[in-house]
């Protein structure tokens, strides 16, 4: 049975109606459902909170079959099957957290065609392909689809072997849903999961009312509680700490202060952290202290600020997390204490970790993308959005665009750097920063001298900036786009951005308190 586009428009909004009881779609939802429900195939992106699952769990009710979702975070699969069970949907799920004899009722139901959607954690799959062709697909929908994503802040091996879909079931539709929409990852998607002919749904990633501040950590403490009694008194919130232990002495100290705090952290027991979870959804004005572990899968409309006493790892991370802030459409805060000493403890983290050089080399990418975003002298909002491929003009509700930051002219700085990586280029080659900055800086490495690097004309005239200032400057052209790393390595190079700067059509400011990490070399200040 084919549906036409209007018939299938009339059955996805009574679905819509009498079984999940909502009036309307919201933003794309309808063209996305349209889509797959009629055989087609999407790449969907959209904020957490954007209401991605119903745009495969219509299309599944909709077409013969059972549709299939492909999720990682099989923490939640019992209660996502369990909240469709109640609006009478017919789901059920399979990993590794079942008894021999719960799977055995699984499958043979689907066989049955009993199932209209039956979760699968990515890890199952192969193990799973022959049960599957015993019943009827309607669909495949690859949620968290950012996975698959090598370069992504969450990337997971078995999410690779999702590429094989197409050729196993080649007339089933698939949609890849994921709510981490660099650019990058966006071709990657597409293009590991065979989805490069598919169209892709782009929604906005603006979260209007939530107003981002971040702030340089000074006593982080006193900061949070200052804006906790003026501005918060009273609502719920989410602290996010980096570890147990801070999560811990966090929450202790807001209780302390006479505040509701409990904290979350993957360190507690499970009754604990059921019993905490519970009370910060039911009760009011709760502040939850807690490590990232909190969140996912939490659909609390009225939280009315998030606030980070830790860099976030990513860009993707602090969205992510910020996100979970004022998604009832009311005005919400984010605030992040940031200092020089997450920097360099989330660096030692990296160094220190797990992961080949490659993986390391990523996290330092994501680590840098998160600075940036920190010392951004323009517009955070327009950053971030634009972080997800995304212009924008300034929002007139973050900091910078309520109290704009002094900042230094650093066109000439700019050009500076810009000018020896055209150099390098006319000769063929491209360097990551360090080599890059060390050039500027006139010093005499060995890559300098095999390379007779010291004969460039641009050798030693960054001296008067330190290789830390340097750094800055490389972190924030690349967070304004006026400069791009390439490649695995982090070569250095040139966007349109950076020739109109080089051309002096463009001007270059940086944040003032890039001065505090500059060498002792002083510099007029623009
Ligand atoms: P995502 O997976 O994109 O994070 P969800 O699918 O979990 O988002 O949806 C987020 C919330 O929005 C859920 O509570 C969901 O029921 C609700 N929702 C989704 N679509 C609609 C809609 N059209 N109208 C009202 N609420 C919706
Ligand atoms: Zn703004």
């Amino acid at each position: 049975e084919t549906l036409d586009a209007r018939a299938i428009d009339e059955r996805a909004l009574e679905i819509l109606r009498r079984t999940f009881g909502y009036d309307e779609f919201r933003g794309e939802q309808a063209d996305i459902i349209r889509q797959v429900a009629g055989g087609g195939e999407a790449v969907v992106l959209m904020p957490t909170g954007g209401g991605k699952s119903l745009c495969y769990q219509i299309p599944s009710l909709l077409r013969e079959g059972t549709g299939i979702v492909i999720s990682p975070l099989i923490a939640l699969m019992h209660d996502q099957v369990q909240a469709l069970g109640q609006l009478g949907v017919r789901a059920a799920y399979l990993n590794s957290t079942l008894s021999l004899e719960e799977r055995r009722s699984v499958e043979q139901a689907y066989v049955a065609g009993e199932l209209d959607l039956l979760y699968l954690a990515p890890e199952r799959l192969a193990g799973a392909a022959e049960l599957l062709d015993r019943g009827d697909i309607a669909l495949i929908a690859i949620d968290e689809a950012h996975c698959v994503s090598q370069w992504g802040h969450d990337f997971r091996p078995d999410y690779l072997q999702l590429g094989m879909l197409r050729e196993r079931w080649p007339r089933v539709p698939r949609i890849a849903l994921t709510a981490t929409a660099t650019l990058q990852t966006r071709a990657e998607i597409a293009e590991r999961l065979h989805l490069t002919d598919a169209p892709m749904f782009v929604s906005s990633f603006d979260r209007p009312n939530i107003q981002y501040r971040i702030a340089p950590k000074q006593d982080a403490r006193g900061q949070l509680l200052r804006i906790l009694r003026s501005e918060h008194d009273g609502d719920a919130g989410i602290i996010y700490c980096l570890s147990r232990a801070s999560v811990e002495k966090t929450a202790a100290w807001l209780q302390g202060e006479g505040i509701t705090a409990l904290p979350y952290h993957a360190g507690l027991d499970a009754a604990t952290r059921s019993r905490n979870q519970a009370r910060f959804l039911r009760e009011e004005g709760i502040v939850m202290t807690a490590t990232i572990a909190f969140g996912m899968g939490i659909d609390k409309p009225d939280v009315r600020f998030v606030a980070h006493l830790d860099l976030p790892k990513s860009v993707e991370g602090y969205y992510q997390e910020t996100g979970r802030a004022g998604r009832d459409g009311l005005p919400a805060t984010a605030w992040l204490a940031y200092g020089l000493q997450d920097v360099v403890q989330q660096r030692r983290m990296i160094d220190d970790g797990e992961g080949d050089a490659q993986r390391k080399r990523v996290q330092g990418q994501h680590l840098d993308a998160m600075l940036a975003l920190c010392e951004t002298v323009s517009c955070r909002r327009q950053q971030l959005l634009r972080y997800f491929g995304q212009e924008s003009e300034p929002c007139g509700n973050c900091d910078t665009c309520i109290t704009p930051p002094a900042s230094w002219d650093g066109t000439i700085a700019a050009q500076k750097l810009l000018s020896t990586i055209v150099r390098l280029g006319q000769r063929g080659q491209s360097f990551g920063s360090g080599h890059v900055i060390d050039i500027l800086r006139g010093k005499q490495t060995d890559r300098v001298q095999q390379r007779g690097h010291e004969s460039l004309s641009t050798f030693g005239i960054g001296a008067d900036l330190s290789e830390q200032a340097w750094r800055g400057v490389v972190r924030q052209l690349l967070a304004q786009r006026m400069l791009a790393t390439v490649g695995e390595y982090g070569v250095l190079a040139l966007t349109d951005e950076s020739r109109e700067v080089l051309r002096g059509e463009r001007t270059v400011k940086f944040r003032t308190e890039l001065e505090r990490t500059r060498g002792s070399s002083s510099r007029s200040r623009g």
